[in-house]
């Protein structure tokens, strides 16, 4: 079949890859779309080790074309030819502490898609049936692929909950992670809040803008960032800050931002190790949250209630025959996400 293969050094177009093979209680999904994410970027520049070579792609979607036979015959009839997008969390054991304690997706035998097994930039992959959600009907292919990054996005607050005295939130970093987290966090329609977003780069900050953001602070803009959010909390500080930067030197800025016994949470990964102030967050007692994988279903009817917009994320479509463009397209910074059509 065709697929796109990390050797450790490079990510190339092959058409020469094994077929996956059935096991027990898989499906085997023939892929449609794959959007590239950060982890990949990740992958594909050496940032996160990983076994090789290896097909990356977790955020996918796609239709049902086979079932493994002994799985029950109503089943199959249900899933055949159903359009589907899969958790990225595979090899659930359900029997070791964190399974047992509500936390399948910190299993310590689970396998993640694309990172420690072969993932989806393949025209096949096989998937565990329990792992498969359906796509709804309205929803295309390429929107569907945002369904595991929308589960991220909400899981930030899944973590921390919103509470009543936390009235100012700031979402620093308008790549498609802060802008889903903006809209999770507007879908909410919470009275009294104010939402502030800090940005860069000219085109995400009027996407933002096209999606409701009324206060955005363009980072190039200003001297200094506390400072300006300081301005529009009474001179407090932020309540909540939201990391959506992957950026090491963001976070000092927003440590800083944010008012004492206020929360951050930091919901990229950092290619670096990052150089923060410890003591300035002891001494002000500033709690922090991290979040990765969350629910799909809420995904799912978040996206069903139709107050989450996919289409403007949509930066460039590529065929997977090109997938080292698609790979050179990600990562500049005019763009928000790249689609892979298998
Ligand atoms: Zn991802
Ligand atoms: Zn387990």
């Amino acid at each position: 079949m065709k697929a796109a293969v990390f050797d450790g050094n490079k990510i190339q177009y092959k058409e020469d890859i094994n077929n996956p093979i059935l096991k027990d209680n898989q499906v085997l999904i023939k892929v449609d779309s794959v959007g590239i994410c950060g982890t990949d970027i990740a992958i594909v520049d050496g940032n996160l080790p990983v076994p090789v070579p290896i097909i990356p792609g977790h955020e996918f979607s796609g239709t049902i074309i086979d079932i493994d036979k002994n799985l029950d015959k109503n089943l199959q009839n249900d899933l055949l030819k159903t359009r589907v997008t899969s958790e990225i969390n595979t090899n659930i054991c359900g029997k070791c502490y964190f399974c047992l304690n509500k936390m399948p997706t910190h299993c310590i035998y689970r396998k993640a898609l694309g990172i420690d097994i072969n993932g989806a930039l393949a025209e096949k992959i096989a998937i565990n049936y329990s792992l498969i959600h359906h796509i709804p009907d309205d929803l295309s292919f390429e929107q569907a692929t945002f369904i595991e990054p929308l589960a991220a996005a909400i899981q930030t607050f899944e973590i921390m909950p919103i509470k009543s005295e936390d009235k100012n939130i700031t979402i620093f970093g308008l790549g498609k992670l802060g802008l889903l987290i903006f809209q999770v966090l507007k879908s909410m329609k919470l009275k009294n809040i104010n939402i502030i977003l800090v940005g860069k780069h000219k085109n995400r900050i009027k996407i933002a803008e096209k999606l409701g953001a009324k206060n955005i602070i363009n980072y190039n803009e200003v001297e200094n960032i506390s400072d300006e959010i300081a301005k529009l909390t009474n001179e407090i500080g932020t309540d909540i800050a939201i990391d959506a930067t992957g950026s090491a030197k963001a976070l000092i800025e927003i440590i800083k931002s944010t008012r004492s016994r206020g929360k951050i949470h930091i919901k990229s990964t950092h290619g670096t190790l990052s150089p923060i102030n410890v003591t300035d967050l002891v001494v002000r007692e500033i709690n922090i949250f991290t979040s990765r994988c969350g629910p799909f279903h809420k995904a799912i009817e978040l996206i069903n209630s139709g107050n989450i917009s996919l289409e403007p994320l949509i930066s460039k479509i590529f065929t997977l025959d090109k997938i080292v463009d698609a790979f050179k397209s990600a990562k500049s910074k005019d763009i928000l996400k790249v689609i892979v059509k298998v």
